[in-house]
């Protein structure tokens, strides 16, 4: 990693040149601070969304793309999904393009933040979702369509009848692509010194792309990772922990367990603290990751990123909540903390843990945004930028 890497950014449509004016006078500030001079972003702005097609005639341009391949780390702010532009999503396209295949989102608790449940500080997971099969690789006929009912009669032969005025949709799930994923967690838990590593999956009903999407799990797990990762069934067999023992210690060894979607629901409601990195389907992920973010305050708090082989891309998860562009209204904190994403991935944790001991402790003194404010008593409301002067503040 060079002192003065090149970071291209998209400042995004809509909220998003407010929050990423306060991140990067964060970032910038984090780093300077903490390395007094001898590191520091060399920022470079790439175009996407409304302002490339305002300079350029397209929403996402090939030299934006070739921009990111080039610098291999990425930084953007929230996306206008065009209206019958011919590009389903350019997040989508994003991520396709540069073959992202892991949308890794952390979930942890910044205390004084509201939440909606009794214990939010037992909530510390990392979901990491499988980003190109199931429904985003999704393939679809409508109704009566001439394709469905041709589909409709294939199976016919297949043995497999189906009503005739169904619609059709096709997810597939690979083994390359459930492979990946799953290593890039099982890398990161190690990195990261995490204790267990939950599938999750629709098994029990779709055995040949849910169930192996678990069956690819436990295989990478056994064949590629075998010293470092022991699966909860050998633990129970081997008597050395009853059934749930996904965050008790396998001897210094990653738990790895399965869960079924829908009881997943209920086990990060009702016992968080089992549960550290989640590997999961596309659509699983898609509904997993946003009910854990409720849990820890809402999505304004939640960051991401898209990563592929050596490339990632860090992004607000929010949208572009355009009756609040140019207010310095909305919370910067889901751009902010995938900047913090960021920092650690470029290796300079140093600088991360500032960031995020200046937000924590800026949340705690109960200086927050319009979003908290509503939900807190006794709060200071802060414009975007003031809450980027307050975390400078507390770094
Ligand atoms: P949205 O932009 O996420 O906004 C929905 C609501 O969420 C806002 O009205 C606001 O709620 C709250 N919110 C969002 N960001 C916030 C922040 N930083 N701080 C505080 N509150 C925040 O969703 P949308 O209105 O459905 O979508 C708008 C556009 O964004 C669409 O074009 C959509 O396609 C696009 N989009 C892009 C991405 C992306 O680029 N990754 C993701 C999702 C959607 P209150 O009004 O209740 O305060």
């Amino acid at each position: 990693m060079p002192a003065r890497p090149i970071v291209p950014f998209i400042e995004g449509d809509g909220i998003g040149p407010d929050i990423w004016r306060a991140t990067r006078r964060v970032l910038d500030g984090a780093v300077e601070k903490v390395y007094s001079g001898r590191r520091a972003f060399a920022w470079f702005e790439v175009l996407a969304g409304e302002k490339a097609k305002d300079l350029t005639g397209e929403w996402l341009p090939a030299d934006t793309l070739a921009a990111i391949r080039a610098y291999r780390v990425a930084i953007k702010g929230p996306l206008t999904t065009p209206v019958g532009g011919g590009i389903r999503s350019l997040n989508v396209a994003l991520r396709q393009a540069l073959d992202l295949y892991a949308c890794v989102r952390p979930v942890r608790y910044y205390p004084g933040t509201p939440s909606p449940v009794r214990r939010p500080e037992a909530v510390d997971m990392v979901i990491f979702r499988e980003n190109t099969e199931d429904v985003y690789a999704g393939i679809e006929w409508p109704a009566g369509s001439s394709e469905a009912r041709r589909l409709i009669d294939f199976l016919a032969t297949l043995g497999k009848p189906v009503r005739a005025d169904s619609g059709i949709g096709i997810k597939p799930i690979s083994e390359t692509g459930s492979k990946r994923l799953v290593r890039a967690a099982l890398h990161y838990a190690i990195a990261n010194r995490r204790r267990s590593l939950t599938l999750v999956h629709k098994g029990n009903i779709m055995k040949f792309t849910e169930g192996a999407f678990r069956d690819w799990g436990y295989e990478v797990a056994r064949q590629e990772f075998g010293e470092q990762t022991i699966a909860e069934h050998d633990l129970a067999a081997g008597g050395a922990a009853a059934a749930g023992a996904a965050s008790k210690d396998g001897a210094g060894k990653i738990v790895i367990s399965d869960r079924i979607a829908d009881s997943m629901f209920q086990q990060v409601l009702l016992r968080p603290e089992e549960y550290e990195v989640i590997a999961t389907t596309n659509l699983n992920g898609d509904y997993l990751s946003d009910a854990l973010a409720a849990q820890i305050g809402g999505l304004g708090m939640a960051p991401g990123s898209n990563e592929g082989d050596g490339l990632a891309v860090f992004e607000a998860t929010h949208g572009t909540a355009p009756k609040y562009a140019g207010l310095d209204k909305v919370n910067p904190g889901s751009l902010l903390l995938s900047g913090v994403m960021m920092l650690r991935w470029l290796g300079w944790g140093e600088a991360a843990d500032a960031v995020e001991r200046g937000l924590a402790a800026t949340i705690a003194q109960k200086r927050v945004t319009y979003d908290l404010e509503r939900q807190m008593q006794g709060a200071t409301l802060l414009r975007t930028s003031e809450l980027a002067s307050a975390v400078l503040e507390n770094l």
